[in-house]
């Protein structure tokens, strides 16, 4: 079937249109230039932009795709978690869409569209483990079917995104941070200073990064009151430390949730790594060789799939659709909305 998608769960309003696993067109419209003067998205302002930008963004898809209205099969929508304004919009427009052309409406996890975007890019068999490690999320998941997931762990404060811009910041150096980062750390060296890797003595995957930047900043300081300010190879030594933390930390963590993953004797083990960390060379050659000790199919969507966009949103649709779940006028829009949580995205649930 012909799939349109739509996501407007935070800062980007997408529209995508789908069959199967043929990603017809995927239009994703970014409000940076909209927040950036405020530190941080300002979710009135973006509620407004997605409720302007959506029919915009309907049309490039359908154009691009080559396709009509009236041609599409069905409407999948992310109904949550996300900033509410945004999603309501999203979710109003599938609404009226829906009802307009007497096609299905099929309510998305934002989250769950993330997880199962390895079966689009790569058509990854049930079950697989994944890491979702981006500016805002890191976990570890079990993917069993478009509604199941088990969480086997995550990041108890800071996402690594988060601290690689925090770090980018502490030194100077351009946001995204994750990127500038990565590119210093290829002049420096590791454990030139040495920075914790936090929480490896605990069992478990879960994980914590907002120790790291504090330790960072203090070597940071260290260093300026004894030089009297950074030098450049300080700065790229700082960087491979941190880096090295972060990949060693995830590394380790990795290993632990494959383990965990392993002992359910899957038929075809699969990890798949997303979100804009997975980006980093280092720590994606890192999370290769665990797989490939463990024997495991190791896999990274390209990244304009790891970041939100509505491919990822029409083709979740499509799984549950195919399990004959669709959603009626009652679909409502839900703020928060745990993956591992099982409940239909119906009326009546609190948080
Ligand atoms: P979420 O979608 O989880 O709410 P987000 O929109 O910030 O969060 P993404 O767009 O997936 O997430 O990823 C952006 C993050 O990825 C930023 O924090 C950025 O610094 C980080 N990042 C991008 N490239 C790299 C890289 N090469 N190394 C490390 N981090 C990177
Ligand atoms: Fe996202």
């Amino acid at each position: 079937p012909l799939i349109l998608g739509l996501e407007s769960s935070c800062d980007d309003t997408a529209a995508a249109v789908l069959r199967g696993r043929d990603v017809l067109s995927s239009v994703v419209e970014g409000q940076n230039n909209l927040h950036a003067s405020f530190g941080g998205v300002v979710p009135e302002i973006a509620a407004r932009a997605h409720a302007e930008r959506l029919d915009i963004c309907i049309e490039r898809a359908l154009a691009q795709a080559d396709v009509t209205l009236t041609q599409i099969d069905a409407i999948a929508v992310t109904s949550g978690p996300g900033l509410i304004g945004g999603v309501l919009s999203g979710v109003m427009m599938g609404k009226g869409l829906a009802t307009g052309l007497g096609k299905p409406l099929i309510g998305v996890n934002h989250l769950a569209g993330h997880a199962l975007t390895p079966r689009l890019t790569d058509g990854l068999a049930y079950p697989y483990l994944m890491l979702l490690v981006s500016g805002g999320h890191c976990q570890f998941l079990i993917v069993r079917g478009p509604e199941d997931f088990t969480r086997l762990g995550g990041t108890i404060d800071d996402a690594p995104g988060e601290a690689f811009d925090k770090t980018a910041r502490l030194l100077g150096l351009p946001q995204p941070g994750g990127p500038s980062v990565e590119e210093q750390a290829k002049h420096g060296i590791e454990r030139a200073y040495r920075l914790p890797r936090p929480l490896l003595d605990r069992p478990g995957c879960d994980m914590s990064f907002s120790g790291l930047k504090t330790a960072l900043m203090r070597q940071r300081d260290g260093i300026i009151t004894e030089n009297g300010g950074l030098t450049r190879q300080n700065r790229a030594d700082l960087c491979a430390e941190f880096q090295a933390a972060v990949r060693d930390v995830l590394a380790e963590k990795t290993r632990r949730a494959v383990a965990l993953y392993l002992e359910e004797e899957p038929a075809e083990p699969a990890f798949a790594v997303a979100g804009g960390v997975a980006a980093n060379m280092a720590i994606r050659a890192a999370l290769q060789k665990i797989c490939e000790t463990a024997k495991v199919t190791f896999t990274a969507p390209p990244l304009r799939l790891c970041t939100d966009n509505a491919a990822m949103i029409a083709y979740a649709g499509s799984e549950l659709l195919a399990k004959g779940i669709t959603h009626d006028m009652t679909l409502s829009a839900r703020p928060r909305w745990p993956l591992d949580r099982k409940a239909s995205p119906l009326v009546g649930h609190g948080k």
